[in-house]
């Protein structure tokens, strides 16, 4: 297989971005897609924000659009899970099931993921009524009552569209602020089955088989009360994807890769992080595929630079 000049880890909007210049570049690019194939955006519904889309596209066809653009400029597309990456030497060595894979660069594009409350009966009713993902899962709440935790877009997004099945939505949110956009905000407001119940703190899930319901305690008062539903759908944010590079990647407290001023270098030579592994700020999937844009580009440069 010899060694690679690129390998990406992670297949959303920042890993093909990354692909398609790379490939483009000449570059010889392998790519593991990871978890989840396609990344967050393959979990959404409409896309409305990505330019050059007039009408919208929804998230899974604009990531097999995508791929297709990287694989068609050579892009070695695999559906792997990268299971250890050794940095200590040049050549960079990342290890998938399928063996160990020899590179100059490595960009890192893992993204992020759902962030849960962090409550036992939370992660005992897990697929049983506890879900972080509408779009995968709100098919199953036909005629039901859900509940959305969250007060952000995510938290929005998700009740809009559950709407399309259960009967009654509830939007709960921790605080009295809320971070969702004005426009996404009013939407989900003027909704007429959609609820929204503020300063709602999540402090139990209630049932033993499948989810029956939810403690809420006031933010205000602490009072506690038992608010009935079938579903919960966690929309509260996500978390960096950095498990495989603690210790060795500089990182934020919260475990965002680091990168230099107006660049996508980590603290290694030769090792690029784009996309939501290292934007706690805007995490949008344009601004994903600029900073894989970015990275590939940094690549590319500091393969010249290391072969001359
Ligand atoms: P946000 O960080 O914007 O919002 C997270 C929400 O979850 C907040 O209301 C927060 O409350 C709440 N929260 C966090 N932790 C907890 C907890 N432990 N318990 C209860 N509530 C909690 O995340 P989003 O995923 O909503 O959005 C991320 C980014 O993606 C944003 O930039 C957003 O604009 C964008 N986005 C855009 C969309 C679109 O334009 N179509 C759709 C979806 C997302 P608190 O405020 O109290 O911290």
């Amino acid at each position: 297989m010899g060694t690679y000049d690129v390998i990406i880890i992670g297949g959303g909007p920042a890993g093909f971005s990354a692909g398609v210049y790379t490939a483009r570049a000449n570059l010889k690019t392998l790519m593991f897609e990871g978890e989840q194939p396609g990344g967050q955006l393959t979990t959404t519904t409409d896309v409305e924000n990505f330019v050059g889309f007039p009408e919208g596209i929804m998230g899974p066809e604009l990531m097999n659009r995508m791929r297709e653009q990287a694989k068609r400029f050579g892009v070695d597309d695999r559906f792997e899970i990268v299971t250890a990456v050794d940095l200590s030497s040049q050549p960079y060595k990342v290890t998938t099931a399928s063996g160990d894979y020899f590179t100059k660069t490595v960009i890192i594009a893992t993204g992020a993921s759902a962030k849960y409350l962090g409550l036992e009966n939370e992660r005992r009713l897990q697929g049983r009524g506890v879900t972080a993902c509408a779009t995968c899962d709100g098919f199953f709440y036909k005629d039901k009552e859900v509940v959305v935790i969250g007060g952000g877009d995510s938290a929005m997004e998700e009740a809009l569209f559950l709407t399309k099945f259960a009967t009654k939505v509830t939007i709960i949110n921790r605080s009295k602020r809320f971070r969702a956009s004005p426009i996404m905000f009013d939407r989900a407001n003027d909704h007429p089955k959609i609820t929204i119940l503020k300063n709602k703190k999540t402090v139990d899930v209630l049932g033993e088989d499948k989810v029956t319901g939810v403690r809420l305690e006031d933010a205000q008062t602490g009072e506690q009360e038992d608010y009935p539903c079938d579903g919960m759908f966690l929309a509260i944010g996500h978390k960096p994807n950095t498990g495989l590079f603690a210790d060795v990647l500089d990182m934020n407290e919260v475990g965002y890769l680091l990168t230099k001023p107006d660049s996508t270098a980590t603290n290694l030579p030769g090792v690029f992080a784009a996309g939501d592994v290292q934007d706690a700020k805007y995490r949008q999937a344009i601004t994903a595929a600029g900073t894989g844009c970015m990275a590939a580009l940094e690549a590319q440069h500091f393969i010249e630079n290391m072969d001359s």
